[in-house]
């Protein structure tokens, strides 16, 4: 029997409309949330992945600031957007677009972004935060995951949890999310020298996959029943394709995110959410 399918479109759409309606009210109020969006070099992934930020933001009613900067700026310079953007009242969220190019570190650059103002949630100050089940941002593509298997009531408490990629972009904070307190999942983080990995895959009530190789996670891989969360995007000759081999997959899993179409929409979608609640607090 097919799995479910996961529609990350869908449950996009419903945190959007949230977001549109907190925005409204900040508006009110007379604060006129703004989203500034930091863009280095000529990256065509990078450039489609800014202008849909940039999209939706206008579409639930985020003003958006625009810095496309050329590869050849410098760390420093780099920096000293960033800070004058993290002093500007006018902004509430700041995207610093990463993987930065060539020689410039983006690790670097992003503690020059107020924690307040992290809408990416990948400052030290917030990522602590999540190490200490504290209150703060949080990164968007697990809180995007975590947010599809909210909507489809797909239940962590005691869950079996495998996670395939330890990124602290992806796998590592979506670990420690869904084994906090409020998640009370049994997560294991896998990795490239992870021993028996298809076996262990096998074993997970929740597979997670985050590890950027298509097609990776086969049908024998899965438990029969389990929930597949697919957060790979790879560029093909046949597409964008997730880490999961969907074909074989969706015969065997219970439910499972499509790509395109599950985490990527809920990436965008979060940090339109981590803006708002960036400009509430303000
Ligand atoms: P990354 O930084 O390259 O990390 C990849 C992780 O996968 C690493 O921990 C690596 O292990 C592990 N890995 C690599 N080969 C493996 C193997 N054969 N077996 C087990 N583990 C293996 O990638 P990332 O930034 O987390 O992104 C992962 C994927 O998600 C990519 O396809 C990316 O495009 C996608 N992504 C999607 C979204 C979205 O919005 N849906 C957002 C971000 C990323 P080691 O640590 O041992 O090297």
């Amino acid at each position: 029997m097919s799995a479910t399918i996961l529609d990350g479109r869908v449950v996009a759409a419903a945190v959007q409309e949230e977001v549109a309606a907190r925005t409204a009210a900040l508006q009110e109020r007379g604060v006129m949330p703004g989203l500034a969006t930091v863009l280095v070099g000529d990256d065509p992934a990078s450039h489609v992945y800014v202008r849909n930020k940039r999209r939706t933001a206008e579409k639930v009613g985020i003003t958006s600031y625009r810095h496309d900067l050329s590869a050849s700026i410098s760390q420093h310079e780099v920096a000293s957007l960033l800070d004058d953007l993290s002093d500007d009242p006018g902004v509430h969220g700041i995207l610093l677009q990463l993987p930065l190019p060539g020689d410039l570190d983006g690790e670097a650059a992003v503690m020059h972004i107020d924690p307040a103002k992290d809408a990416d949630g990948l400052h030290p100050v917030n990522l602590g935060n999540l190490m200490l089940d504290r209150p703060g941002l949080r990164p968007c593509t697990p809180s995007g995951a975590l947010r599809i298997l909210d909507h489809y009531g797909i239940e962590t408490e005691g869950a079996n949890v495998v996670v395939v990629g330890r990124s602290f972009l992806v796998g590592r904070p979506l670990a420690v999310m869904l084994g906090g307190k409020d998640r009370n999942a049994t997560v294991t983080l896998a990795h490239s020298r992870t021993t028996g990995l298809k076996q262990l895959c096998a074993t997970a009530d929740i597979l997670v996959a985050a590890v950027g190789h298509p097609g990776m996670i086969e049908g024998d891989w899965v438990k029969p029943g389990a929930t597949v969360i697919d957060v790979g995007i790879n560029r093909t000759d046949e597409g964008l394709v997730g880490d999961v081999d969907f074909i074989e997959v969706v015969e065997v899993a219970g439910a499972i995110t499509p790509v395109p179409g599950g985490v990527g929409p809920m990436t965008i979608a979060m940090l339109m959410s981590n803006t708002i609640t960036a400009a509430e607090a303000f």
